[in-house]
């Protein structure tokens, strides 16, 4: 890692994300770590690189602050398992690394400089990684949705395959009952 980029980092990271945490510190990292296992570099645009961060808390924010890619273009899958993990794939070489924060390092409950604290620290001492291999379905690729289906029921279409199957019919989640709102008015 570059030396000198690391402060640009932190300062895209706090005004990104609006506070400085060890959360934040420790997934600026973990990406960084995760591109230097696939040999990317952190200063050019990721146009092969797709990431799977495992929990929605402080550190996934550092994903986009590193590499820019978002949510809504399908490069970034977010599985809500509460880790402190994120896997690196490049769709070029079909490589992925699972990038993991160790548990057992954490500054203490009066740590005001939490930068600071975690500069103390080498990759090797806060961070394991492994080599990985992700299945990943066409439906679930970046680029235009392969299927598009509209429910009969709601009227509003469907893509990706997302869709079930109730009494031969293909309906939204929603309408079978999968909703995690429920409607007031
Ligand atoms: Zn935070
Ligand atoms: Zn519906």
């Amino acid at each position: 890692m570059p030396e000198y980029n690391w402060k640009n980092y932190l300062d895209k990271a706090l005004a990104y994300h609006g506070h400085m945490c060890s959360g934040l510190i420790l997934g600026l990292r973990l990406v960084l770590k995760g591109l230097e296992l696939l040999d990317l570099n952190p200063d050019e645009p990721q146009r092969d690189l797709m990431i799977f961060i495992e929990t929605n808390r402080c550190l996934a924010d550092a994903a986009y602050v590193v590499t820019g890619i978002t949510l809504g273009r399908r490069r970034i899958i977010v599985y809500d398992f509460g880790q402190a993990a994120m896997t690196f794939l490049s769709l070029n070489t079909n490589r992925a690394f699972r990038v993991a924060a160790n548990s057992a390092i954490r500054p203490p409950k009066t740590e005001k400089d939490h930068a600071a604290f975690w500069s103390d620290y080498s990759d090797e001492e806060i961070l394991s990684y492994q080599e990985v291999s992700v299945e990943l379905k066409p439906e679930n690729l970046p680029g235009k949705p392969l299927k598009r289906i509209r429910c009969p029921i709601c009227g509003e279409d469907v893509t990706d395959g997302r869709e079930v199957i109730s009494n031969g019919q293909e309906i939204c989640r929603c309408c079978a009952g999968q909703a995690y709102f429920k409607v007031i008015k």
